[in-house]
């Protein structure tokens, strides 16, 4: 319909208007010849071919055309005119359009008319175009399309909105400006935390040259900004703390320090001040901080002190107390005796002198430990192979701590010999294995290890004992180690974390005394839940160990004409003596040991035994039975006579015990007890006769 009306108003002139979608039909529908354009048949071949050039374009444009300035525009163009379409079309472009847009643009028209090209680039325009009033951006040429004779008929404007474009760059603008308040503010920030941090903070090149300081340096150390910048800060380190330092220093390039590392500082004025630092290695630079810590150490040297104070009280306290019990039960007896004696019940007499010995003992073993930590134990120093040592004692020891945690000993064969007490180091041994398997309730593993140490001065500094060589033993568990509090205070004499009646507190102190008294060290290794692993460093011996076995001892023992031999293990000496007294009564030799272990030594040697007396508890890591059942081992016909508590009977098994092994039950008679022998002996003779 539109364009059949178009057509008959047009005529064939108009046909160039065909198509140009809405605009098109618009501008055929237009009565042009109410305005100064006239009607199209009347339009030159110029604005003909630019209105169809504009109408078919994808691109936004618009004609102003003629002395009126008539405004025409396309489809494309549509989305920038808001309100003023449809009204835009046909209409002043000065007085219609731009009064409404940009009346300021009126003079550029009037210059681009003179045949000048007025280009506009991001025009800001705000008008309503989605239903309210929003700012647009538009790039534009106002290009003259001019005469043959010069004049301007009318000017073409193609458009471009670059609102986007525009708006996107504002943003990035604004963003700029925010992150450049930012780092302003953030650099006042650091600024003053530079200036008012109440920590030493430094910078320093990877070479340990002081290159920046706060000004906390001068206020704690007096030195002022440009006496410290320049300088290594080695210059500035207490001379025993030197090589510690470097070490921490050189510790930050491969991880932050972020347990403060403590080290002292030379004020201004001589005196040394004590630092906690924390730092880390970032764009080439080592960022350090101190926080000021002298007051703190003296501080805590008061609580060291008193902690002091509070071990000494514990340890007199402790003594006191295990002392009054094992006098009593001395005291107690000898009344006792004294009663009966005068009652004329010698028999009650034994049994109580057994209470009072075994008190005696006790007190004996106590002052023993103390000794050991006091350092002012008699030791008996050899030149020893430790790691040999710690091998003869791995079966003793694993039965010791049980199935349950296997004990392994590791240890090179060409371990330096150590100068040290060997009953002393086996006694320490057995201890830290005692304690690995207390820190193992649901089992684990213990490494025995000997290994060769040399001790440079800075090692030796570290280790607090003379620069040389070590042979290092240590008993490591996959228990539950120990937190910091505990291990500043395990080597305290009766300090322990065990339940009353299970542990004395005693087993590190003598340790440590021992391992000091041997010009050795001992130090702990240990984290919560990781393991323990407690290292004793002795000097070593340089020479051979004397191949001094029990063999060669045993060699100078007394003999028998006839040659039966009796081997007495007891570790109560007046025991021993007894029985001494009635196998020589006998015309038997004997032989004495006072611990299992020796007692196995002699057994496993080919000395001549005809019987062994033993007590079932014995010191040395084994008891009489399971001594007895070792020996057997090697000497299947061995005879045994147990001498035993009642207490012990279950130990013995007692009831079903092999042939050729008897039990006297203390308190024996010593009648009683010379029969026994007697009859074991005559029989062990006659055993040998029938072979
Ligand atoms: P005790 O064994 O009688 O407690 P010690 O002097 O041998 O005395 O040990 C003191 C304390 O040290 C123990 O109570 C325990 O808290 C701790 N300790 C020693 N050895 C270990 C270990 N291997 N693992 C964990 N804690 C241990
Ligand atoms: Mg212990």
């Amino acid at each position: 319909m539109a364009r059949q009306t178009v057509a008959d108003a047009t005529g064939q002139k108009a046909a160039f208007l065909a198509g140009g979608g809405e605009m098109g039909a618009r501008i055929r529908a237009y009565d042009w010849a109410s305005t100064p354009l006239g009607p199209v048949e009347g339009w030159s071949q110029t604005l003909c071919t630019l209105v169809q050039i504009i109408l078919s374009s994808a691109h936004p444009m618009l004609l102003v055309w003629g002395s009126e300035r008539i405004v025409l525009y396309n489809d494309a163009s549509l989305p920038m005119w808001g309100g003023i379409h449809p009204s835009g079309l046909g209409v002043r472009y000065l007085r219609d359009v731009l009064q409404e847009i940009r009346g300021d643009l009126g003079p550029l028209v009037e210059r681009a008319f003179k045949g000048e090209t007025v280009h506009l680039s991001n025009l800001p325009v705000t008008f309503n175009r989605h239903g309210y009033m929003e700012e647009s951006t538009y790039s534009f040429s106002y290009t003259p399309v001019t005469r043959m004779d010069g004049t301007v008929e009318g000017l073409l404007l193609p458009i471009i909105e670059t609102s986007g474009q525009v708006f996107a760059e504002r943003k990035l603008r604004e963003l700029n400006e925010t992150l450049e308040q930012q780092v302003i503010t953030r650099t006042a920030e650091l600024d003053r935390a530079w200036q008012l941090s109440q920590e030493l903070l430094a910078v320093a090149s990877p070479k340990g040259v002081i290159e920046a300081v706060n000004p906390m340096w001068t206020a704690v150390l007096g030195w002022e900004r440009h006496e410290l910048v320049g300088q290594p800060f080695m210059d500035f380190t207490h001379p025993d703390d030197l090589e510690p330092t470097l070490d921490a220093f050189a510790s930050i390039f491969e991880r932050p320090l972020v347990t403060p590392y403590e080290n002292r500082y030379r004020h201004k004025d001589g005196s040394y001040r004590w630092f906690g630092w924390t730092g880390t290695f970032e764009n080439g630079k080592v960022y350090a901080s101190g926080r000021h810590i002298t007051v703190e150490r003296e501080q805590a040297e008061v609580l060291r002190q008193s902690q002091k104070m509070e071990a000494v009280g514990q340890l007199t306290g402790g003594l006191a107390h295990d002392f009054n019990n094992l006098l009593a039960g001395i005291s107690g007896s000898l009344e006792m005796m004294q009663t009966r004696i005068q009652q004329g019940r010698f028999n009650d007499v034994e049994r109580y002198m057994t209470v009072a010995q075994g008190a005696s003992k006790r007190a004996a073993a106590l002052t023993h430990r103390l000794l050991a930590f006091s350092r002012r134990q008699t030791l008996d120093p050899k030149p020893t192979d430790v790691t040999r040592l710690a091998m003869g004692m791995q079966e003793m020891i694993q039965r010791t701590v049980g199935p349950g945690i296997p004990v392994e000993v590791v240890g090179a064969t060409t371990t330096w010999p150590a100068l040290v007490d060997p009953p002393q180091l086996e006694n320490a041994l057995l201890n830290l294995c005692i304690n690995a398997r207390d820190a193992m309730p649901d089992g684990g593993s213990i490494t025995i290890e000997t290994a060769n140490k040399w001790m440079d001065e800075r090692a030796a500094r570290q280790h607090d004992i003379p620069e040389g060589q070590y042979l290092s033993l240590s008993v490591t568990d996959t228990g539950t180690g120990m937190p910091p509090e505990v291990i500043a205070r395990v080597f305290e004499p009766f300090f322990t974390t065990k339940p009353i009646g299970e542990g004395t507190g005693l087993g590190l102190s003598m340790i440590y005394g021992f391992a000091q008294q041997s010009e050795g060290q001992v130090r702990i290794y240990s984290e919560v839940g990781q393991g323990t692993t407690v290292c004793i460093y002795l000097p070593r011996h340089y020479g051979m160990v004397e191949d001094e076995t029990v063999a060669e001892r045993i060699a100078d023992l007394p003999r028998s004409k006839d040659g039966e031999t009796v081997l007495i293990v007891d570790d109560e000496p007046s025991v021993r003596m007894l029985i001494t007294d009635i196998v020589e009564d006998l015309g038997c030799a004997a032989i004495e040991a006072g611990d299992s272990a020796t007692g196995l030594k002699v057994l496993r040697s080919d000395v001549r035994i005809d019987l062994l007396v033993t007590d079932v508890g014995l010191p040395g890591g084994m008891n009489g039975r399971q001594m007895a059942d070792a020996a057997r081992v090697v000497r299947p016909d061995l005879k045994v006579l147990f001498i035993t508590g009642y207490a012990e009977n279950a130990v013995l098994g007692a009831g079903k015990l092999p042939l050729g092994m008897a039990v006297l039950t203390k308190p024996f008679a010593m009648d009683q007890m010379a029969a026994r022998i007697r009859s074991m002996i005559e029989g062990a003779k006659e055993q040998a006769r029938r072979a």
